[in-house]
């Protein structure tokens, strides 16, 4: 679309009067994390600003959604989606704006997946496209999404009648900070976060005195029977160019050294991209369970839930080649190519519920001269804190900027006219 550059620069050459705000509210957000289901504070504050420039704002969708439209005219709509909530981290950044704040329960809270940049990122596109309404043509929704990590912040928006309650988007966008060098959007098409489900495998023995294990079933030896076991999936069973992971990541029984206990439980979490490979471990996982607990002279068969749930995030070919091709034009060597991620979203649910296309793309938010001097040592892993660490530190320029950018850009990919 030739308009979008052109459109996009005249939007942006606005940023400058809006950078020192934006920032400011980036370390207001940052130092006041919430969880998910609880963004009272965020969403309050985001609706305050829709409404402050002139969208139609929709508050407590799901909770603590909020939703603001922008109608602009006739043409296509864009829906661009950011998360808000933060995790129950004790933050270690030493940043002068880090968080101190507690939950209900006087647990730690941290931004430490970086949604407080997708928050203000989106509050500055839209208000940019608020403020320069000559360069395009359409309808914008900002939509601020809850309790991305718990994984039911989308549904429950869904579920409270979001797509009643708003226009229907032709697409669907959304954008998430990752640890590549800050002033790079990185795109992919096809698949490109896993779908991810948490199994809960109880499995039973007979319990007894430590002295006398023939006199009982041990839980202990089945449930370490079943994790080796279990490592043999993805090595032996999936195919090897297909990428998968499972991790036992949890595994309790008993509570004294001489006491064979009645019951072991673990709880594990499985990555796939794709739903042939997805079945194929959550039928493996059954079938070795009940093997091993069979093997061991179980009294009852396990018990096996699926809990926490993510789809995979497959990009539409065809909208992740018209950003792509945008992002090229505007940002050209900044712009590349996203590496496929272990990492899971629910954001997918909000195209799907209206019908529309979808893509979802990276921006990187390490500071580029510390991530090359890592790159050049071999030591990106150890040095540069990623989401979900205790230590992960956006830097807020050029991160911010690029993240506004970016959005406008791709909204404009649609929305955008030619200049007179
Ligand atoms: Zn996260
Ligand atoms: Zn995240």
């Amino acid at each position: 679309m030739s308009g979008g550059k052109t459109s996009a620069s005249r939007v942006l050459a606005e940023l400058d009067t809006i950078r020192a705000d934006l920032e400011d509210c980036y370390r207001d957000v940052h130092a006041h994390p919430e969880l998910g289901h609880q963004e009272r504070r965020t969403s309050a504050k985001v609706a305050g600003r829709l409404r402050a420039c002139g969208y139609e704002v929709h508050e407590h969708v799901g909770g603590t959604g909020v939703v603001g439209v922008l109608v602009n005219g006739t043409g296509p709509g864009v829906l661009f989606r950011a998360d808000m909530d933060a995790l129950p981290i004790k933050e270690r950044t030493g940043l002068p704006y880090a968080s101190t704040a507690t939950d209900g329960d006087g647990r730690p809270v941290m931004h430490a997946c970086g949604h407080d940049m997708h928050v203000t990122c989106l509050l500055g596109a839209a208000r940019l496209l608020a403020q320069v309404k000559d360069a395009w043509s359409g309808t914008f929704i900002a939509l601020f999404q809850p309790a991305e990590e718990p994984g039911d912040g989308a549904d429950r928006m869904i579920a409270d009648g979001l797509t009643d309650r708003v226009p229907r988007p032709d697409v669907c966008l959304a954008q998430h900070v990752l640890p590549y060098p800050a002033g790079r959007v990185l795109t992919r098409p096809g698949p490109t976060l896993s779908a991810a489900d948490n199994y809960r495998v109880t499995v039973y023995g007979r319990s007894a005195h430590g002295s006398a294990p023939d006199k009982g079933v041990d839980p202990v030896v089945m449930a370490s029977m079943l994790v080796v076991r279990l490592q043999t999936v993805v090595s032996r069973e999936v195919a090897p160019l297909s990428p998968a992971v499972l991790t036992v990541g949890s595994i309790h029984a008993g509570t004294n050294p001489n006491n064979i206990p009645e019951s072991a439980e673990i709880q594990l979490n499985v990555r796939t991209y794709g739903d042939d490979v997805r079945h194929q471990i959550a039928d493996a996982i059954t079938r070795i369970a009940k093997a091993e607990s069979a093997a061991s002279n179980s009294p009852r068969p396990p018990g096996i839930d699926r809990f926490g749930s993510f789809p995979p995030t497959v990009n539409d070919e065809k909208t992740t080649e018209t950003i792509t091709t945008a992002f090229s034009g505007f940002f050209a060597d900044r712009a590349g190519a996203l590496d496929l991620q272990t990492a899971s979203e629910d954001f997918s649910e909000i195209p799907k519920a209206f019908g529309v296309p979808f893509t979802y793309w990276g921006i990187g938010c390490v500071d580029p001269a510390a991530y090359e001097a890592a790159a050049r040592r071999g030591t990106l892993a150890t040095d540069i804190p990623v989401n979900h660490s205790a230590a992960f530190a956006p830097v807020i320029q050029p991160t911010l900027d690029t993240g506004v950018q970016a959005a406008v850009v791709a909204a404009l990919a649609y929305l955008g006219t030619e200049q007179e």
